[in-house]
């Protein structure tokens, strides 16, 4: 007989957006069972792919209750961080309509996996991360204009898909959640910064151009420009971290600074 008053089911909890973008980010924008990608661009929108799925069911039907009996959960309810995960929709239909002792445990692996690298990244604080963000920005703001004049900038609206070749298909996907979750916090603090005279973006704009150049000339891989310019800009923002970095960077790979355009 299974428990009737089973505490770990709690009522269905909605997910507010800041939760919604800690599981996007907790999987770096792909379903963690197909690796498909969670975010697909439309034009200038980005459509989401995907779905936040309980590992545990909300409300087990009586055949999911004898067949998940027993077995380890994670958080202390149903309705915790722990207990969801991002999953593309195809996968989150599949795992709904056939969950079996397996694959309920297949899942619970690849949460733990993924709680336990997220100790050290933001998926569970991304208010933390947005404070830092504006922190790194402002750390900018002590950028020296006098090497930066010779510098030219473009600013041709590029679309990241067009700047990133499928063979970097991760760092591509990591790039769109951070732009998909952060893009328009970051716009408005370099905008307010620029406007109060406290930054002058054009001048940070060029510092991230310049350095991106300098890599671009040295480092052939383009995950590996991505991770220079992120310690580039860790070393400029003492303590901030390199999530926080990387979303910084991510805008700019938007915006156009990092990255030429791939011929065709
Ligand atoms: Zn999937």
């Amino acid at each position: 007989m299974p428990e009737l008053n089973d505490p770990y089911l709690i009522a269905r909890v909605s997910i507010t957006e800041n939760t919604d973008n800690a599981h996007l980010l907790e999987v770096d924008g792909i379903c963690p069972l197909c690796g498909n990608y969670l975010l697909i661009q439309k034009g200038k929108r980005m459509n989401k792919k995907y779905q936040i799925a309980h590992i545990y069911p909300n409300s087990p039907i009586p055949h999911e209750v004898k067949e998940l009996q027993g077995l380890e959960r994670l958080g202390t309810n149903c309705e915790e961080f722990e207990n969801k995960v991002a999953l593309c929709k195809d996968c989150h239909g599949y795992y709904d309509d056939h969950k079996t002792k397996e694959e309920y445990l297949k899942l619970v692996k690849i949460k733990k996996r993924l709680l336990a690298a997220s100790k050290a990244k933001i998926s569970t604080s991304h208010q933390d991360v947005e404070e830092e963000i504006v922190l790194v920005i402002n750390s900018l703001m002590s950028i020296d204009p006098v090497t930066l004049q010779k510098m030219e900038l473009e600013y041709k609206a590029l679309k990241i898909s067009s700047k990133i070749e499928m063979t970097y298909s991760i760092l591509k996907a990591k790039i769109e959640t951070y732009v998909c979750v952060y893009f328009n916090l970051i716009k408005e603090t370099f905008q307010n910064l620029d406007q109060e005279n406290k930054l002058n973006f054009d001048l940070v704009a060029s510092e991230v151009r310049s350095s991106f150049l300098k890599c671009d000339e040295e480092i052939v891989s383009k995950s590996e420009i991505f991770e220079a310019l992120v310690k580039w800009l860790k070393s400029k923002s003492n303590g901030s971290s390199s999530e926080a970095c990387e979303a910084v960077i991510s805008y700019f790979v938007q915006s156009c600074e990092v990255f030429h355009e791939i011929s065709q």
